[in-house]
């Protein structure tokens, strides 16, 4: 049984206010696998140009991610992304999107991946994420989608008939303002857990996540960081964290995505701290445990009610 991810592996160009990136290695698919791998072996779906360092294929092998399912297109180029963020370092504008090779993806789920329980749809076109799943022979036990603005803007009717067959939505808050047309988060949470999702998750970077399920709600902080270096991929390291943890615990009660949720925010904590997937990369058990720890200490308190 095994954790399958899907989504795009990249070349990012990014500025931030402090500092501007050449191009390096991204994509939603490769911040997650990143992730995850330190929970759990990953079964990656995706695909890149003749022009992806090997290097990085070779080191996510070494790190348990299995690429049977990465397609490389010798003669093409892969997917380019770049933006600029403001000054605040949440909001961020598109400078440019050239899909390349993602232009007409088409996943091919290996054989060796059928043994899916958990499929993790990073951000890639609706339309794609669903043929994944439509390949798979068993339905996994869950099924979490992420997905952008840029999907609503263009693909909106896919995307609807995509969340139908999710179980988990993972978005941030004015994606969840667009996807229900409601300024209300709480309204917009009861209308998106109407339109297929039973639970839904709502990043409000530095402020947060939110965690809906029928009638309940839990709010995760992030973490306060003295600096902010580079936020690019930190929704899908929180999404690679969430599903890497259900995955290795293999518990999908509202109690464990609660836990879920804190280890998503403490990986997106280490994510920020330097330029694209770098600091992830390095990271130990031992550092995962220790932003954790720092998690409990930050929420806990005890209340003496007479
Ligand atoms: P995040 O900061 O978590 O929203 O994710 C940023 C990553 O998403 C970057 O590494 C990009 O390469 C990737 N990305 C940006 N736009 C798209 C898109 N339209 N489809 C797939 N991946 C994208």
């Amino acid at each position: 049984m095994s954790l399958v991810v899907v989504g795009s592996m990249a070349f990012d160009a990014i500025e931030t206010p402090f500092g501007k990136s050449d191009k390096i290695v991204g994509g939603a698919g490769t911040y997650i696998a990143w992730c995850a791998s330190n929970f759990t072996p990953v079964k990656q779906i995706s695909v890149v140009g003749g022009d992806f360092p090997q290097e990085e294929l070779d080191s996510l092998t070494a790190r348990n991610v299995n690429l049977e399912g990465v397609q490389i297109k010798k003669n093409e180029k892969t997917f380019f992304w770049s933006g600029r963020y403001h000054l605040d370092m949440n909001s961020r504008d598109t400078l440019v999107t050239e899909l390349n090779v993602l232009g007409d993806f088409k996943p091919e789920v290996p054989e060796s991946f059928q043994d899916c329980e958990f499929l993790m749809l990073g951000n890639l076109a609706p339309a794609v994420q669903l043929s994944v799943i439509e390949q798979l022979k068993n339905r996994p036990k869950l099924v979490v989608l992420d997905t952008m603005n840029f999907w609503m803007d263009v693909a909106m009717d896919d995307l609807k008939k995509l969340l139908t067959k999710v179980d988990v939505l993972v978005i941030n808050d004015s994606e969840a303002r667009q996807l229900s047309g409601d300024y209300s988060l709480m309204r917009s949470a009861k209308k998106i857990l109407t339109m297929g999702p039973k639970y839904l998750v709502i990043k409000k970077g530095e402020h947060g996540a939110l965690l809906f399920h029928n009638n309940k709600v839990f709010f995760a902080p992030a973490l306060p960081l003295d600096e902010v270096f580079d936020p690019t991929g930190a929704g899908d390291t929180f999404a690679g964290g969430f599903i890497g943890h259900l995955a290795k615990t293999k518990d999908i009660s509202f109690e464990n995505m609660k836990t879920a949720i804190i280890v998503g925010s403490a990986m997106a904590s280490y994510c920020v701290e330097k330029f694209g997937t770098e600091r992830l990369r390095e990271l130990t058990k031992e550092d995962i445990a220790e932003r954790l720890n720092e998690f409990v200490q930050l929420v806990h308190f005890d209340i003496n009610l007479v």
